[in-house]
């Protein structure tokens, strides 16, 4: 017989699953999931897990609950581990207490998972605790929205109205008028403050304060539709005071990142704690080359060698994994000078013990072969290991100043083989505010996969930001313009830049 685990997946941000629920979903045989809960967690689950959606959407049900609880037996009864993820708490307006009666009923062994119910996180993200010792003892969470099916109403108006509770409904807002006039008309105070939090804890959310009095008509005015969390109480005053989550200066920001996966995750997770939504776009693909003879054979002669330059993290990365497979170690550099074009680069080499000796102001090719010349690059014997394709500026210019210069691909940059389907839907619904842009090769890519004449429509609401002179160039050639550029052509001052634009 196989297991069951009831699990919370939390109200949406992704930090806010537990510890144990990731620990489960790595090892898990089948995950069954639902609409609310975050895709990004599927990235957690072993690679031959079964992946089954079974989630609803308002009121179109993909699978009604009497066949999602049969799906859940038949699989346990396969003898496989099931992780049954949820929105928030299982347990929490999440039916999860009429699965575990089934389960019990069938013989099936379950456990558990609590997760972050969203009543209690949506407002904590919107500065309101529903619990504080100046406004309230307690708090009840209320559907909003009760089963059609019932024959009598369980909700008691008179009892929410007189209670001095902090009253959270869930699946409330279609009935947000009904709530306030039955909270009213049972003797609720028409001045009681109460807040409505829209994706609550996610990169959009939305929160508001208003009263019970007024609430309905300014909720319709904003246009606030599930899913959203409605706070009834004095707690609800503390909005503006607590509130810290929506003065993220990237919250609501939709930001596409073309770096290729393996480079990209710094940026995605450094945008994503300013508040934006990401949407990774991986336009270009880090791949091993062919044949790493030739790199053996110069990483075993090194000392032949005066320089040796490390042009991107992912050249340091390959050329490193080649010398360990050689059996040989940083001191194999032992004597040589060593130099990095960017501060990335550079931090690249220190975690493997070396300190370059030189790195350039200007992180650009141009940068480095300035700079080198000064260091007295004349008839010096001078190895790169970079990608198979790269700029040829860099052993161009330093030929040119009398150096001896080998080229060593180590990696390849392909073409990602990647859907433009949701990046271009989200372009289409307005959803993207910026375009970042951080080679020229991620241009070019960015424009094979969406065509320039298309893009041209979004010119004015999407903002395209380049790292550096080159990638606009590349970029100029297919028509567009950066609207932003940052001084310091490295990822953090892009970042930087970008803060500073949408503060404005
Ligand atoms: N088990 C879930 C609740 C499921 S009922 C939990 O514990 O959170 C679905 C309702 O939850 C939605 O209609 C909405 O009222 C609320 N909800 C879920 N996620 C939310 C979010 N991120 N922001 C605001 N409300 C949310």
């Amino acid at each position: 017989m196989g297991l069951v685990y009831l699990i919370g997946a939390g109200p949406g941000d992704p930090g806010l699953l537990t510890v144990k629920a990731k620990e489960v979903l790595e090892t898990a045989d089948v995950l069954i999931y639902d609409y609310l809960a975050n895709i990004e967690f599927l990235s957690y689950c072993k690679a031959d897990c079964e992946i089954l959606y079974v989630g609803k959407k308002g009121g179109d049900h993909t699978l009604p609950q009497d066949k999602i609880n049969e799906l859940i037996v038949e699989k346990a009864k396969e003898g496989k581990v099931i992780a049954r993820l949820k929105g928030g708490d299982p347990y929490v307006f999440g039916r999860g207490g009429e699965e575990a009666e089934e389960l019990v009923e069938a013989g099936i062994a379950f456990e558990v998972i609590p997760g972050i119910t969203a009543g209690v996180a949506a407002p904590a993200y919107a500065g309101i605790p529903v619990t504080h010792r100046d406004f309230t003892t307690s708090v009840c969470f209320i559907t909003g929205h009760e089963d059609p099916t019932k024959e009598k109403t369980g909700h008691d108006w008179e009892v929410y109205a007189k209670s001095t509770s902090t009253l959270v409904f869930y699946m409330g807002v279609k009935n947000l008028p009904m709530i306030a006039e039955n909270l009213i008309k049972n003797g609720r105070d028409p001045e009681t403050p109460v807040a409505l939090v829209r994706w609550g804890t996610r990169c959009n959310q939305q929160s508001f304060v208003s009263t019970l009095e007024n609430v309905a008509a300014e909720a319709a005015e904003r246009k606030f539709k599930a899913p959203s969390i409605i706070v009834v109480g004095g707690v609800c005053s503390l909005h503006d005071k607590l509130g810290w989550f929506e003065k993220k200066p990237l919250l609501n920001k939709g930001v596409v990142v073309t770096r290729a996966r393996e480079q990209a995750s710094g940026l995605v997770a450094t945008l994503g704690k300013l508040g934006a939504c990401v949407f990774e776009f991986p336009t270009i693909s880090i791949e091993p080359v062919a044949d790493y003879a030739p790199v053996q054979k110069e990483i075993k002669a090194l000392a032949n060698w005066d320089w040796l330059i490390f042009t991107s993290v992912n050249g340091v990365k390959h050329f490193f994994a080649q010398l360990d497979e050689s059996g040989l170690d940083a001191r194999a550099f032992a004597g040589l000078e060593i130099a990095a074009i960017g501060p990335a680069t550079a931090e690249a080499l220190v975690a493997k013990g070396i300190k370059p000796d030189f790195v350039p102001e200007k992180y650009i090719a141009e940068g480095v072969v300035a700079g080198l010349l000064e260091k007295g690059v004349k008839g010096k014997k001078v190895l790169i290991p970079r990608a198979k394709v790269a700029r040829e500026v860099l052993p161009e210019e330093l030929r040119k100043a009398g150096a001896e210069v080998k080229i060593l691909p180590v990696y390849e940059t392909g073409l990602s083989e990647n859907d433009p389907g949701p990046v271009a839907e989200a372009l289409e619904s307005g959803k993207i505010n910026y375009l970042t842009f951080t080679s020229s090769s991620t241009v070019e890519n960015f424009f094979n996969l969406i065509e320039p004449e298309h893009f041209h429509k979004y010119k004015d609401s999407v903002k395209i930001v380049c790292i550096g002179p080159i990638t606009t160039k590349t970029l100029e050639g297919f028509g567009f313009e950066p609207d932003i550029q940052p001084e310091d052509y490295t990822i953090p001052a892009l970042v930087e830049v970008l803060v500073q634009e949408a503060a404005e």
